[in-house]
């Protein structure tokens, strides 16, 4: 059953909506994200997130489904009619993952893996893959902004920014949201740029009012994890909005982007 034929040439970003990619942090069963992504799609939603290639801190913590996790993706995706994006870890395996999902994700612990970024750029031109790269928890905005060539220098990807937080000295939350960034980039750069609430708080509760000040503050979209047992989860399931705070966050955050004259997608 496939519910709605995806567009080839989507672009991530749309002038006058937010972009809302939600999805578990990473495919645990076909049963997990068939539940999820119906939920994405319910909710009126057309990018699903899920990680197949799991970098964990932990050498000891679930490491992903992988190959097999990219196929359940792929036809989940095509099912729902859901555009997906799934993290990149290494060179080898960019061209293998491109084959399955339609955006690139590239997480905060290979912001600087230079070799990797610009075998996505190839890849992704090759492909007509867009590219999510994400901010190093270290790494300053203009190093960020130099990513983004070594991505770009190897064809015309969409590239879209992802501030998902920087590490401070405050423990409270698992690194700072740096939501600056976001008029600041808009001041230097003409790069989109997402938020991804879930990984800089690193705990549920703080998820949707962090979710509201993204947009308050100009970001064109969020990427954020949500899961149908967030209890159960294999992996970042504190941070997880389940089902009922999914549709909360939906719901507050609508609220804030049509004041600012924007729709949800
Ligand atoms: C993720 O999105 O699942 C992830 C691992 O994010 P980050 O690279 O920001 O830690
Ligand atoms: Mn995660």
């Amino acid at each position: 059953m496939n519910m709605n034929k995806k567009s080839k040439d989507v672009r991530l970003i749309e002038e006058g909506y937010i972009t809302v990619i939600a999805g578990p942090c990473a495919i645990e069963s076909m049963e997990q994200l068939d539940t999820i992504a119906g939920i994405v799609k319910e909710s009126g939603l057309s990018f699903l997130r899920a990680g197949a290639y799991k970098p964990r801190t932990s050498p000891y913590s679930f490491q992903g489904l992988e190959h097999k996790g990219l196929e359940m993706l792929k036809e989940i995706g095509d099912k729902y009619g859901l555009y997906t994006t799934t993290e990149v870890t290494d060179a080898e395996t960019v061209e293998e993952v491109a084959k399955y999902v339609d955006i690139l994700q590239i997480g905060t612990r290979n912001m600087s893996n230079f070799a990797l970024l610009k075998k996505v750029g190839v890849v992704a031109n090759k492909f007509n893959r867009k590219v999510i790269l994400k901010r190093g928890w270290a790494a300053t905005i203009r190093e960020w902004l130099l990513a983004v060539e070594y991505i770009t220098s190897k064809g015309d990807a969409e590239v879209i920014l992802c501030e998902r937080g920087i590490r401070t000295f405050e423990p409270y939350t698992r690194f700072t949201l740096d939501l600056s960034a976001v008029p600041v980039i808009k001041n230097i750069s003409k790069l989109p740029i997402i938020i991804d609430p879930s990984h800089a708080v690193g705990q549920s509760d703080l998820v949707i009012p962090m979710s509201r000040a993204a947009i308050a503050v100009g970001a064109d979209g969020l990427i954020v994890e949500i899961h149908n047992e967030p209890e159960k989860a294999l992996c970042d399931g504190q941070q997880a909005l389940d089902i009922k705070q999914t549709q909360e966050m939906l719901h507050q955050v609508s609220i804030i982007a049509s004041m600012l004259g924007k729709k949800l997608r």
